[in-house]
């Protein structure tokens, strides 16, 4: 058996928090290894944004962020920003450009954003280990100083001073995610907020399903509304229920047993608008009309909900608040979620009341960091998941 490799960091983790982490260490001069059990480095990184990326937004906000301590990632966000990243993004030549609403992704490929950061990694003198298992970890005593850490590992012992968990959440278990990063939490006595699916499809129930059969395929810029979170941006109908970015939002804040209000005409005032069709096109049917605001299949599948289709000026002003009701307040309980399976984020993780929100570091574990999404912060979708990685990888790099 080969003697334990003396390092100072070992990265458990080569996904964005890992290797932004690691690069920024090594550049602070220390001998940095990251390992993953993955057969490739950074997966996540290349499915994102379509294959190409969001890797941050112009604009950064804590109230982009959930976390049960809405204080705890204002630090570190602030310390590596949104305008830090882009400066690396411009260094390295990457070419990108603003999607919507802030939302930066890469011209070409995501690709381009992982080679910035092997590069980085490269240049600064991080190694990196596929293919490697962790089998144990153990805290050393004092008399093992500066060693803090055993790791045991398929690939031989490391003996390190500071030990960084970047194992992310449990979102696509397919491209490598595992729950490891919170049993090393429990191990060492850190406490963990629930985890669930975060930024994921809803499914229906097959009622439903049958319901807007009609309009799977279809999609309409609507406000989903969730106690008191709104999200106003597109909705698709999918075969297995509800989709597309303002479903995703939501998903977010949204409990089993809750209800949705569905706002599919946030931009009119429909009564105001029928009132008016009544005088200007009295004979027009009510369908017809909202084909005009809505897709076809939408319009006809929430026009089936009024008791009787007629011309429009055969409405009494009280049938018109109906209708109106019918497509500004369009309430909805889901069944569930699609889960992991295709969720972007996990929601809860490693408890922040147990971390420095400077270093990252865990309070009762010195050597001991959390980074990335296996802590619970999660970002709202636009980019912000990959800005909580990058600053709180850099965070942690300057004190491993
Ligand atoms: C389909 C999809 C699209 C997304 N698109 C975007 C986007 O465009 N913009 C955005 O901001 N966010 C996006 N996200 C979210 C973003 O990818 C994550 O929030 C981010 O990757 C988290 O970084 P991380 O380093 O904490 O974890 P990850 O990037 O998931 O990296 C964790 C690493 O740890 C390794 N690992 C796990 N368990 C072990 C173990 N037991 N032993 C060793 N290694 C292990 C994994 O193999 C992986 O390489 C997307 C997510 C998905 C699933």
């Amino acid at each position: 058996m080969s003697s334990p490799q003396n390092i100072d960091v070992l990265i458990i983790g080569a996904g964005a928090a890992g290797l932004m982490c690691a690069a920024n260490a090594a550049a602070r001069g220390r001998n940095v290894v990251v390992v993953d059990h993955a057969n490739k480095v950074g997966k996540k990184i290349l499915m994102s944004g379509g294959g190409r990326c969001n890797f941050t937004n112009m604009e950064v906000l804590p109230k982009h962020y959930l976390s049960a301590n809405p204080h705890f990632f204002k630090s570190a966000l602030a310390r590596f920003t949104q305008w830090d990243f882009i400066a690396l993004v411009l260094k390295h030549g990457v070419a990108y450009h603003e999607k919507k609403l802030g939302q930066l992704f890469c011209d070409n490929k995501a690709q381009d954003i992982l080679d910035l950061l092997l590069d980085e990694c490269a240049e600064a003198g991080a190694s990196i280990f596929t293919h490697c298992d962790i089998k144990t970890i153990e805290a050393l005593s004092a008399e093992h100083a500066p060693a803090r850490y055993k790791v045991a590992t398929s690939l031989g012992d490391y003996l390190c001073e500071s030990l960084v968990i970047a194992t992310g959440g449990l979102s696509i278990p397919t491209m490598g995610a595992t729950g490891f990063g919170y049993q090393v939490a429990e191990q060492f006595g850190l406490a963990l907020k629930p985890r669930t699916a975060g930024l994921v499809p809803f499914t229906l129930s097959p009622t439903q399903l049958e319901q807007f059969k009609d309009c799977v395929g279809n999609a309409a810029e609507v406000t989903v509304t969730c106690g008191t979170q709104s999200f106003t941006e597109n909705l698709l109908f999918t075969h297995r229920g509800l989709s597309g970015p303002a479903i995703l939002q939501i998903s977010s804040y949204w409990q089993p047993g809750q209800n949705l209000e569905i706002n599919l005409l946030p931009q009119l005032d429909l009564v105001d608008y029928l009132t008016r069709q009544q005088q200007e096109r009295p004979k027009v049917l009510l369908t017809t009309l909202m084909s005009e605001l809505l897709t076809k299949s939408i319009a006809q599948s929430f026009c089936s909900f009024v008791t009787e289709i007629r011309p429009v000026n055969q409405y009494t002003p009280k049938e018109i608040q109906a209708i109106a009701d019918l497509f500004h307040k369009w309430e909805i309980m889901p069944a569930g979620t699609e889960g992991y399976r295709t969720a972007e984020v996990t929601l809860g993780g490693v408890d922040v009341d147990g971390l420095s929100s400077k270093t990252m570091e865990a309070k009762n574990q010195p050597g001991l960091f959390f980074i990335g999404e296996v802590v619970d912060v999660t970002g709202h979708l636009g980019g912000f998941n990959f800005q909580w990685a990058w600053a709180s990888g850099f965070a942690a790099a300057q004190f491993v």
